[in-house]
């Protein structure tokens, strides 16, 4: 046995090998090791034919997954090596297999997936000068492939890893040269990233393997024409699920080649502060946008939502078909509603043909698939009512399936046991040997009653019992008091404190009819379920289409639910440069605020006059959510939303950047300011004049000079037509910079209104244009508590500050001491001269030494002093 562990093991490096004996799984040496420390299990030895004895250590088969799952979360691999046959029938060793490797990428353990959101395995592919990046999921048989290249190909690559954020992604060697790459990856997506076989992702292999899959002699028809490392990536995925799976994955029955031009592009920090699907501090999905939009009733539209979320669309044809869609659902709420209930009642249909795939499926579960296809035409019959084109697309094309319900409701009864192994699952009148064994088994047990009944009179003992237990079969059982009545015909078989147990060679006839009638209808009941559920094995494909149109359905209905309940409107969508926003409001914050609280804004951008909009006001005023609003409800549009507003014209925006507030950016390692700065090179490379930007307080992050110099020249540069001219809100405390407007084409100036009323200010939360004209630090201060003393000393030195004119050069300006004396008060100087000081230095700098006369030099000098 030992023997057979050892090359066993010997197939599945790197992984920990689960070792069927009997009811048990165990695990030897090092795996032993291992796996007793992070499953907290005792370890014990075994004798192994070594001087010492083999560290060891075991789980019980059927509570086997929790402990799977538990090693897989932490990142190992666990190969599971079953017994292949039957104990009883073997010649010496039972035969042994690996059936299959888990590994965190492949988990089809419904219990421990989110069912609204996909678990990936990523592959990826790094040639010379690109990336192939192909996903898969495989509890729900989605693959897809993209390829990037070209300048900024990491930020790029990060971005689809943010996009699918893979629980495991496999890679070549040559990817493994980017060290700080793949660090930057574990860390933020905790991802686990191994190294797969070179030869798997060679292009021919690739090329052969693909064509395996999808049974094609060209994988040109599959649209991967021009893809070509994308083919690698995707061929080494196949070749790594053959490798772990070991089952024919039937079910990824597509492979869908993308272009990430054909999606808004949004970078990891700009998804992460947009709060999309969470949030940023709490990671909760409560306070996202996914929250607010979430009203779907399945898991595949859950799953399909957080999708369309992830990739907002481009094309204006496209975003206006969903929009039809969600409009038609939001103006007939009895529709929704009668639809609602039907989608309710429809089971995870992708999962569950995961499990038809694996074999893992049991009778309950086909009664669920039954169940649910019986929803369809349902759901059909009420689409027919429906008249935009998605809706009548999917009416048309909707595989009702009514041969697999047909076939599940003659095969399977209607309350079927967990196990698919002990009877009772197949439906009297579907096959005629398991009616006529199971008519042999109530009939034996009648025959054994009525054989109770005349043992008792023949004995005259009236507690005469005929019972059964798995060790003796049927007995008969004697109590004390009646030995002497007992025939000799009995044979006995037990003596227990109180009774005896007997049998006799009738019972044990009729027994034989019983039991082996049990037995062979067990078994035929399991092979008429593995043949039915190879059937719908052989369905999958229709299935998943079904699925797929359901979940499009569910996403149409939720966020015609979510624009109804929450008075969204129709946005137009258009090619041209204008956002105009009509009385917009923020989804989220708007949600979590008491009703009718939220105070509305409009916004005007366009490609002209109003590309850039500085925004003024306190802290507090509302600055940061009324431009994450702006962004969201353009995302929302592109996603074929509805969104919160009284109207909107969207112009199709090709990506959204934000630089919103300090991210707390521990991934990376570096200081908010370089975090800050890097985020903003990163936007002035790679926005164009049709992205929307939201920057807030650029510049916050270093002295006030510094911070101003940048800001300013980051406002020259996005507005300059011939360098960036995006659309861009950019939110300030340098009221210096209102100073843009009208010296800076397309630059306009914005505050939000505050309402002073004596020491104290009230927010009042409308933009208007202009700049502001005062900070209100301090009544800000003052709301937050802080103490008065400290208030009434900030005023004091506001004041003193205001009075002094700082730009002037070289002027002292002092504030007094309020604890010294009045008589000898002594003057505190603050240290306000850096304008001056830049001045001066700024002024050596301009000194052209090399084409100066010595009197000049001298000249200048002199100059310097007297300024000094
Ligand atoms: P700033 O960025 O100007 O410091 P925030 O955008 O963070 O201000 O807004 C501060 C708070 O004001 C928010 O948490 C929110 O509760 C409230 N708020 C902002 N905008 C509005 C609005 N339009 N209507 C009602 N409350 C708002």
């Amino acid at each position: 046995m030992m023997q057979q562990y050892l090359e066993t093991k010997k197939k599945c490096e790197g992984c920990l090998l689960f070792f069927r004996l009997g009811d048990f799984y165990e695990m030897f040496f090092e795996d032993a090791l291992t796996a007793s420390r992070e499953l907290e299990i005792t370890l014990t030895g075994r004798d192994c034919g070594l001087e010492e004895r083999a560290p060891m250590c075991g789980v019980p088969y059927h509570s086997a997954e929790t402990y799977i799952n538990k090693l897989v979360e932490k990142g190992y691999k666990v190969a599971i090596c079953e017994q292949v046959e039957d104990p009883k029938a073997a010649k010496g060793i039972v035969k042994r297999e690996i059936i299959r490797i888990v590994t965190p990428g492949t988990l089809i353990d419904t219990n421990v997936l989110e069912e609204g959101k996909n678990n990936y395995l990523m592959s990826i592919y790094s040639d010379t000068n690109s990336y192939g990046i192909a996903v898969v999921d495989i509890t729900t048989g989605e693959f897809r492939v993209t390829e990037i290249a070209g300048s900024g190909i990491q930020k790029k690559l990060m971005e689809e890893i943010a996009k699918y954020n893979p629980a495991e992604l496999i890679c070549n060697k040559d990817f493994t040269n980017f060290q700080s790459l793949i660090e930057e990856i574990k860390n933020r997506f905790h991802t686990f990233i191994n190294e797969y076989n070179e030869w798997s992702f060679d292009y021919e292999t690739a090329y052969k393997r693909l064509c395996e899959h999808f049974h094609v002699h060209h994988l040109d028809g599959l649209g991967l024409k021009e893809f070509s490392s994308g083919i690698s990536a995707s061929g080494a995925l196949l070749e790594y699920l053959n490798d772990t799976q070991k089952v024919n994955l039937g079910h990824v029955v597509e492979i869908t080649p993308y272009y990430i031009e054909e999606y808004m592009r949004l970078d990891i920090s700009s998804r992460r502060n947009l709060e999309l699907t969470e949030t940023l501090r709490e990671k909760s999905r409560k306070g996202s946008l996914l929250w607010v939009l979430d009203r779907t009733k399945t898991a595949m539209g859950a799953r399909l939502l957080r999708k369309w979320l992830e990739q907002p669309l481009l094309d204006v044809k496209q975003i206006r078909k969903r929009l039809d869609g969600v409009e038609e659902f939001k103006n007939n709420a009895i529709l929704r509603e009668e639809l609602k209930e039907l989608l309710n009642g429809i089971y995870d249909l992708e999962r569950l043909m995961s499990k038809v795939i694996y074999g893992t499926v049991n009778g309950r579960d086909l009664i669920a698939l039954k169940n649910s296809i019986s929803l369809l035409p349902h759901i059909r019959t009420l689409l027919s009512e429906c008249s935009s084109q998605y809706q009548k697309e999917i009416c048309n094309q909707l595989d009702t399936l009514e041969d697999i319900y047909a076939l599940i409701d003659r095969a399977i009864i209607d309350e079927p046991p967990v196990s698919i192994r002990e009877g009772d699952i197949i439906k009297e009148g579907y096959h005629p040997e398991v009616d006529r064994l199971r008519k042999a088994k109530r009939e034996g047990k009648q025959w054994i009653a009525a054989l109770e009944s005349e043992e008792k009179e023949k004995t005259g003992i009236k507690n005469l019992k005929i019972k059964y237990n798995k060790v003796f079969g049927y007995f008969i059982e004697i109590t004390k008091s009646n030995f002497d009545s007992v025939p000799d015909r009995y044979i006995r078989k037990q003596t227990l404190a109180n009774a005896e147990r007997y049998i006799t060679p009738e019972l044990k006839e009729l027994e034989e009819t019983v039991l082996g009638a049990e037995e062979k209808v067990m078994e035929l009941e399991y092979q008429l379920f593995v043949e039915v559920r190879e059937h719908i094995s052989g369905e999958v494909e229709r299935i998943q289409r079904a699925a797929k149109q359901i979940a499009v359905i569910d996403v149409l209905q939720s966020l015609g639910e979510v624009a109804d309940k929450q008075n969204y409107v129709k946005p137009v969508v258009t090619e041209k440069d204008t956002i105009d926003i009509k009385n917009g409001r923020h989804p989220v914050v708007e949600k979590m605020m008491p009703m009718e609280q939220f105070i509305s804004n409009d916004t005007y951008l366009d490609e002209n006059e109003n590309r850039l909009a500085i925004i003024t006001g306190p802290n507090m005023a509302g600055k940061s959510t009324y431009m994450r609003q702006v962004a969201l409800i353009v995302l929302m549009a592109q996603i074929g939303s509805f969104i919160p507003a009284e109207s909107a014209e969207i112009g199709i925006v090709d990506r959204i950047f934000t630089r919103v507030g300090a991210s707390d950016d521990l991934a990376s390692g570096q200081s908010t300011f370089m975090v800050e700065m890097s985020e903003v090179a990163n936007i002035l490379h790679n926005a164009t004049h049709k992205s929307l930007l939201i920057l807030d307080e650029i510049g916050r992050g270093t002295s006030t000079f510094d911070g101003l110099s940048i800001a300013w020249a980051v406002i020259e540069y996005i507005s300059d037509k011939s360098k960036i001219g995006a659309k861009t809100l950019f939110a300030t405390h340098y009221h210096e910079l209102t100073e843009l407007e009208g010296k800076l084409s397309g630059v306009k100036n914005y505050c939000i209104d505050v309402m002073e009323k004596g020491d104290n200010i009230i927010f009042l939360r409308k933009i208007k244009r202009g700049g502001a004209d005062h900070s209100y630090g301090i009544q800000v201060a003052k709301l937050a508590g802080l103490p008065g003393e400290v208030i009434d000393r900030a005023k004091i030195i506001l004041s003193q500050l205001e009075e002094a004119d700082i730009n002037k050069p070289a002027q002292n300006i002092t504030v007094q001491d309020p604890k010294a004396k009045k008589e000898n008060a002594h003057p505190t100087q603050l240290d306000l001269f850096s304008t001056a000081q830049n001045e001066f230095i700024q002024d050596i700098a301009n000194i052209d030494v090399l084409n100066m006369t010595p009197m000049d030099a001298m000249q200048k000098l002199y100059d310097m002093i007297k300024k000094a």
